[in-house]
């Protein structure tokens, strides 16, 4: 931690940008090549409790405002974002570190959430049902949950604070936001879009600092009604015991161990496709990376073969250069971590096909470089193939029928993201009632969720909410049921 009167990112609190009292900062570093994008202000429990009450204030008007009204300063937030993608899409590539092309399906999404949300404001609907007895209406509203604290993490920074913001906002719920400390530049441009398109002061409040700090006061603060958490399982569980003793309304998005089985039909070269973009797509890095691979054994040697030539063909360096398949990884806590799982898959007897290196040749010894790493013969009981990697690697479990496949697909603590390569239609909808996760993709990757659908996932990733989709509208509203007597 350094100190410094350079502060380039502010909280952003009642409409005001504003250092935190502290006068520390952090630095922001680029994970490609090591430098400085910009210093962080540094905040503490006295920033949450200063946000807390300019959203609390602001909620007394913000959910008076007429829901299709609220949607107009969505369209208008979406139409921002999209004059700005190219330059957001750069700013998440320098920061995270995903490539280029990602980043810009990265901020695609969060458009498409801000016009999908501003056109849920014209809808939020309630029920009008027959009353039991004569002369009484009975119907069924949303009503905001009130102020809603929201912690996201630093592998989809502007995507899932976009899944999250938006539907509190159309919601009629105003916000506290606590961006991962890893990714400040996008939640800065971002609140800078808020301000841009006059969304009343205190309607969304940032504030920076670690989750230990800042995190933490956000889910004890008495008057932050909500807590939505996107991060590790590890973290939500924290947040969820504490919250569940102040009796706080919780919804958490966590980690995945997600899988692809191939079957002895598939369409192999589809299969490729689908896996190398699942599991080295943002360096392994995303909630629904797949990192098993569950093959049926007749096709497990050519599989095998077609996958080590097409890893092999992939280039790792700077997002921000068009022609890279692969970026770095956040940080080098996170590099060093990825390598402790690839030299606990080789004492556990995994056989290393390909990768399984930091990569520190030439240009790359100046960022967080893995090679794309595929094990093979990976038994369903190793560590590799049970505990979330998220880095680029990738564990083939072999299976002789697809019953084995489901039941090792299944067997994990998590429950997010799944995905069958079959011709077979018996196949096909057998995977899709019996494959435990939040989301499963039929001759697909495991990833390329869509906003419109409820995302998230079951067991350990989740703990019944999801983000986005109209169940979003559930998480951030509550249901009044009014009877009326005439
Ligand atoms: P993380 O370490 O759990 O951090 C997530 C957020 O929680 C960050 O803003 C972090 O702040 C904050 N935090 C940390 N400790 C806290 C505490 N005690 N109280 C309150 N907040 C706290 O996770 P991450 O490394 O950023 O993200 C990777 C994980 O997220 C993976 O497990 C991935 O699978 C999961 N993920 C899940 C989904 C999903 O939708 N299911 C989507 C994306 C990612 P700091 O940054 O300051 O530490």
């Amino acid at each position: 931690m350094v100190t410094s009167t350079k502060t380039a990112y502010l909280n952003f609190i009642d409409g005001k940008w504003q250092p935190a009292k502290s006068g520390e900062t952090v630095e922001n570093v680029n994970p490609a090549n090591g430098e400085v994008i910009g210093l962080v202000t540094v905040s503490s429990e006295k920033e949450i409790d200063d946000a807390v009450k300019a959203a609390k204030k602001a909620q007394k008007t913000w959910r008076l405002v007429p829901a299709p009204a609220r949607g107009e300063y969505l369209f208008r937030i979406g139409d921002l974002l999209k004059q700005k993608k190219e330059m957001l899409a750069r700013l998440l590539t320098q920061e995270m570190g995903k490539v280029i092309d990602e980043a810009r399906g990265e901020v695609q999404e969060a458009i498409d959430m801000a016009y999908y949300m501003a056109g849920e404001g014209r809808r939020l609907f309630g029920q009008t049902v027959p009353s039991e007895l004569p002369n009484k209406h009975a119907m069924s509203m949303r009503v905001p949950v009130g102020v809603a604290g929201l912690i996201t993490p630093w592998n989809f920074p502007i995507a899932i604070a976009s899944w999250k913001i938006f539907p509190a906002l159309i919601g009629g719920n105003t916000v506290v936001w606590k961006p991962a400390t890893d990714t400040p530049a996008l939640a800065y441009e971002f609140a800078k879009i808020f301000e841009e398109a006059d969304l009343p002061k205190g309607v969304v409040n940032l504030v920076y600092g670690s989750g230990s700090t800042v995190g933490q006061a956000m889910v004890e603060h008495p008057d932050i009604d909500i807590i939505s958490f996107t991060g590790s399982t590890e973290t939500g569980s924290k947040i969820s015991g504490r919250a569940s003793e102040l009796l706080k309304r919780v919804s958490l998005e966590m980690g995945g161990k997600n899988a692809i089985i191939v079957m002895d039909d598939a369409d192999l070269d589809l299969a490729v496709d689908g896996i190398v973009w699942s599991a080295f797509g943002t360096s392994g890095q995303r909630c629904t990376a797949c990192s098993r691979l569950i093959v049926h054994e007749g096709i497990k040697e050519k599989l095998e073969s077609l996958l080590v030539k097409r890893i092999g063909e992939l280039k790792l360096g700077n997002g921000l250069n068009e022609d890279i398949d692969v970026g770095p990884v956040i940080s080098k806590r996170a590099l060093q971590q990825i390598d402790e799982y690839v030299q606990i898959g080789k004492q556990e007897g995994a056989t290393l096909l390909c990768g399984g290196r930091i990569a520190d040749k030439g240009e790359l010894s100046k960022g967080h470089y893995y090679e794309p790493t595929l094990f093979t013969d990976v038994n369903r009981n190793m560590r590799i193939a049970k505990e979330e990697i998220f880095g680029p690697v990738l564990s083939l479990i072999p299976v002789s029928s697809l019953e084995e496949a489901i039941e090792i697909n299944n067997e994990t603590n998590y429950g997010l993201s799944s995905a069958i390569f079959t011709n077979d239609t018996n196949n096909t909808f057998t995977a899709m009632r019996d494959l435990d996760t939040g989301i499963v993709y039929i001759n697909a990757g495991t990833t390329g969720a869509e906003i419109h659908l409820p995302f998230g996932g079951t067991k350990h990733t989740g703990n019944g909410h999801r983000d986005s989709g109209t169940a979003a509208l559930d998480v951030f509203t509550e249901w009044r049921a009014v009877y009326v007597d005439y």
